[in-house]
C-alpha cells in the first residue's frame, strides 16, 4: 500500500514526500480510510507507531475542502511537549496546503499567549491545546468552538491519569453535537471505554499488533554525556564477560571513529559500514559468526537481517532513530530464547527519545550509575523537549 491509495490532495502528497513518508505504517492504513469516511474511531496505538499522521493526514484532506475562518478541527493532548510535537507534523504535513494550526498550552510568558491569541482571531483551522489551558481560554470567551468538525483525543490514557476527565467533558459541551471523534490512547483501561462512549458515536476500533523485544533480552540504559560514551564503552567491554558483542552507531563516520578509538585501547572491535565492498562484508560477517572476530561496530545497515546465534551483548551507543530500528537492533542477542543484553547510552538531548521508545515497548529500562571512576551522566529527564524545532509561528507570517 502507497499513499497514493487514499486519494489524498496533491499538495499533502508533497508534504509527504518533504517530511520523506514512503508507505504507511499499519496504524496509517487501518485508520485513514475510516477517518476519510467520516467515522468516529478509537484506536489503541502507542507513540512510534505513526499514530499522529494516522488522524492528521486525513483530517488535513478534509480541512482542504472546508471554508477557512473559524476553528474545524481540535486536538487535545496531555502535554505541551505532545502539543508542540503534533503541531511540527501537522507544520511539516501541510506545508503545502492552505491549513493553519496553533498549539495552545500553558507555561512561557504574557507574549507567547498574546501570539495564541493573535493566531487565534486571525482565523485557524486547528487548535492543538492541553484541556487546562483550553479551558481558560474558553472561560473568557476568546476561544469559539462552535464549528468544530473534528476532536481528536492523543494518548487519552495519559490525560485521564493527569485528570483531565471534567476538563474534557466540559470542553465536549462547547463542541457541536454533530461532528467527528477520533480518541487515541496506548492502552484501554475500562475509563477510555467509558469516555468513549460517553463522547464517541459508534466509533470503529483500531488495534494494531506492536512488535516486542523478546522476553531474554536484558534491557539497560545509562545517562552519558557524549563525550564519555567511549569511555564508558571500554568499561563495559573490559569488565563484562561478553564473547560475542554488536555495537551499534548512528552514522557512518561515527562507526569509523570508534573502530579507531577502540582499537587504539587494544579492543579487538571490526567496523561493518556501507563503503566495504560486498565480499569484505560477507568475510566480516563470517569472521564474527565463527567467532574470530568478537566485537562488530556498524549502523543500522546491521541490525536486519543479521541472525549469528549467540550474541550476549548489544550496545546501543546512540539511542536509535525509531523504536522499530531499537527492537530490530536488541533483537540481535538473546536469538532462539537464549539470553542476551541491551545497553543504550542515552544522553540529554535523547531522552525524549529514549521514552519514545519505553513506551512503545511497555517497559521501563533501568537506568545505572556510571561505573566507578567516570564522571557522572546527567539527569533522566524524559519529559524535556529538545528537538530543536520548536515551532517559529511562521505560518502566520506565511499566509
Ligand atoms: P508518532 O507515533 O505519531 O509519534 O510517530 C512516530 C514517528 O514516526 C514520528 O517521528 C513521525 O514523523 C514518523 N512517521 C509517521 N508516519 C510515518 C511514515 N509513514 N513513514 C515514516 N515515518 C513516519
Amino acid at each position: 500500500m502507497t499513499f497514493d491509495d487514499f486519494g489524498f490532495d496533491p499538495d499533502l502528497l508533497d508534504g509527504l514526500d518533504t517530511m520523506g513518508y514512503k508507505t504507511p505504517t499499519p496504524i496509517q492504513e487501518q485508520a485513514i480510510p475510516l477517518i476519510l469516511k467520516d467515522r468516529d474511531i478509537v484506536a489503541c496505538a502507542q507513540t512510534g507507531t505513526g499514530k499522529t499522521a494516522a488522524y492528521v493526514l486525513p483530517l488535513l484532506d478534509k480541512i482542504l475542502s472546508l471554508e477557512h475562518g473559524a476553528i474545524n478541527t481540535l486536538i487535545l493532548a496531555p502535554t505541551r511537549e505532545l502539543a508542540q510535537q503534533i503541531d511540527q507534523q501537522i507544520e511539516g504535513l501541510a506545508y503545502y496546503a492552505n491549513v493553519s494550526s496553533i498549539p495552545v498550552y500553558g507555561g512561557g510568558d504574557g507574549s507567547v499567549w498574546e501570539q495564541q491569541k493573535r493566531a487565534i482571531q486571525k482565523g485557524v483551522d486547528i487548535v492543538i491545546a492541553t484541556p487546562g489551558r483550553l479551558i481558560s481560554h474558553l472561560a473568557n470567551g476568546l476561544l469559539k468552538l462552535d464549528q468544530v468538525k473534528h476532536l481528536v483525543l492523543d494518548e487519552a490514557d495519559r490525560m485521564l491519569d493527569m485528570g483531565f476527565w471534567d476538563d474534557i467533558v466540559k470542553i465536549v459541551s462547547y463542541l457541536p453535537q454533530y461532528r467527528q471523534t477520533l480518541l487515541f490512547s496506548a492502552t484501554m483501561p475500562p475509563k477510555i471505554r467509558q469516555l468513549a462512549n460517553q463522547i464517541l458515536n459508534n466509533p470503529a476500533e483500531v488495534t494494531i499488533a506492536i512488535s516486542k523485544p523478546a522476553e531474554g533480552i536484558l534491557q539497560q540504559a545509562y545517562m552519558v554525556y557524549d563525550e564519555n560514551k567511549t569511555a564508558l564503552l571500554q568499561r563495559i567491554l573490559k569488565d563484562g564477560n561478553y564473547n560475542s558483542i554488536l555495537i551499534f552507531a548512528s552514522s557512518k563516520e561515527n562507526v569509523k571513529k570508534l573502530e579507531r578509538e577502540l582499537r587504539q585501547a587494544g579492543m579487538p572491535v571490526k567496523a561493518f559500514h556501507s563503503d566495504l565492498e560486498q565480499a569484505e562484508r560477507e568475510e566480516l560477517l563470517r569472521q564474527f559468526k565463527s567467532k574470530q572476530v568478537p566485537a562488530l561496530v556498524g549502523t543500522d545497515v546491521l541490525s536486519r537481517g543479521i541472525d549469528v546465534e549467540g550474541i550476549d551483548l548489544v550496545v546501543n551507543y546512540d539511542v536509535p532513530p525509531d523504536p522499530e530500528d531499537y527492537i530490530h537492533r536488541i533483537g540481535r542477542t538473546a536469538r532462539a530464547a537464549t539470553t542476551g543484553t541491551a545497553i543504550t547510552f542515552v544522553n540529554p538531548k535523547d531522552s525524549y527519545k529514549f521514552n519514545k521508545i519505553e513506551s512503545l515497548t511497555g517497559k521501563i529500562v533501568p537506568k545505572l550509575e556510571m561505573p566507578a571512576g567516570l564522571p557522572p551522566g546527567p539527569a533522566y529527564e524524559p519529559d524535556s523537549f529538545k528537538s530543536g524545532k520548536k515551532k517559529k509561528w511562521n505560518k502566520f507570517r506565511k499566509k
